[in-house]
């Protein structure tokens, strides 16, 4: 093996607002010492602004200078963005990290959801041991494209659900290759026995479907999919839906395992794809120092597992093995999951399981 490094990568971090920042530095802390110890690894990391923070100092909550940096970047990792009081002027939610979203078109949404102890399991019963799917949400289209559309009328106010086959079919190809890495199952969520839009997300399912014939499919209502969900998670592998349901239950899904604190996530495009942990910025425990960084760490673990290399995937593969390791004991847990670590100790008992793994 040798140990010149295969790339240089350039990663762009964003820590952002409320316990993005806490979590990141655990997230920084984990990607360097996996490239301590893995050959050839090797990143220069660089800090922006985004976020609440960068608008009350900049007055963008996306600088242009933080997006520009994305661009030229190989990934970007992102904590989380957003404090409730720092909004537009009229009044209207600063959402950075949609708008990253839609002009890097990143249009899958990848949010893998694993119970890594049963101490962490929101339900019990013979669905609660096993739980490992991945919930695929389309990013750049479904019900929150035309949230910024003016609203005409002053007695009514109208959200139109977009589907184009364009994006259906790239989304449902991404979701196969990822199925194709996993058990080689599908399930489509959808609300195809009411709404058009979804007639139209199925139909082009099927033809997608038809390309990876060795993938097993399966197609539920989104309300079931709820039900089901709750009722028996183990059984499935990757789940996708459109953006809005796929915001919805890819929280439901979290809670399943531990809440948000257990929940990675990438928005994957053609270019470029942003690594972060689900939640939001939290600012009911913001600076307590508690937050659980293990969504940030399984983050960096999905950004190496998608940089092209030897090198980032056998990184890859370290991370997940320290988490799974340190999460294997109860007692190392923040908090939310009725633990009594801070976010700096857990970080860094993954940062010691990575330097002491073979
Ligand atoms: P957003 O709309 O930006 O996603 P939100 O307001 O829906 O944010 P979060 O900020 O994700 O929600 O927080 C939801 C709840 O989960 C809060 O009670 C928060 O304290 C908790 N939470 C979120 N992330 C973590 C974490 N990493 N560790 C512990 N608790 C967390």
């Amino acid at each position: 093996m040798t140990n010149s490094p295969e790339k240089t990568w350039k990663i762009a971090v964003l820590p952002g607002d409320g316990i993005g920042i806490e979590v990141m530095a655990e997230g920084i802390k984990v990607l360097r010492a996996v490239m301590e110890r893995v050959p050839g690894l090797s990143c220069t990391l660089r800090e922006y602004p985004v976020g609440a923070g960068a608008y009350l100092k900049y007055g963008d909550p996306l600088p242009e200078e933080s997006f520009e940096a994305c661009k030229s970047a190989d990934a970007i990792l992102l904590g989380a963005m957003g404090i409730p009081s720092v909004r537009w002027p009229d009044g209207r939610e600063l959402t950075p990290q949609i708008d990253l979203r839609e002009r890097l078109d990143l249009y899958f949404g990848l949010r893998p959801i694993k119970l890594y102890h049963p101490s962490d399991a929101a339900i019990c019963g013979p669905g609660a041991t096993g739980i490992d799917l991945a919930i695929v949400r389309e990013n750049t289209e479904g019900l929150m494209s035309g949230r910024l559309r003016p609203q005409t009328s002053s007695d009514r106010a109208t959200d139109e659900l977009l589907v184009t086959q364009k994006a259906s079919e790239r989304l449902f190809h991404a979701t196969f290759k990822e199925a194709r890495k996993r058990r080689k199952k599908v399930t489509l969520v959808d609300k195809a026995n009411v709404l058009p839009s979804m007639v139209f997300f199925r139909k082009v399912f099927d033809e997608v479907a038809l390309y990876y014939p060795d993938v097993e499919t399966d197609r539920i209502y989104v309300d079931a999919a709820s039900l089901y969900l709750v009722r028996r998670p183990n059984t499935f592998d990757v789940m996708v839906t459109e953006n809005m349901f796929g915001d919805i239950i890819s929280d439901l899904a979290a809670g399943l395992v531990g809440g948000m604190g257990m929940a990675p996530s990438a928005d994957i495009g053609d270019t470029y794809a942003v690594f972060q942990p689900s939640h939001g910025s939290a600012p009911d425990i913001a600076g307590k120092g508690i937050a659980n960084p293990v969504a940030t760490i399984l983050s960096v673990a999905m950004m190496l597992e998608w940089l092209p290399g030897e090198a980032a995937h056998k990184a890859a593969k370290k991370v997940y093995a320290a988490v799974t390791e340190v999460l294997s004991n109860p007692a190392n847990r923040t908090p939310d999951l009725r633990g009594k670590m801070t976010t700096s100790e857990l970080g860094t008992l993954v940062e010691r399981a990575v330097l002491e793994q073979e």
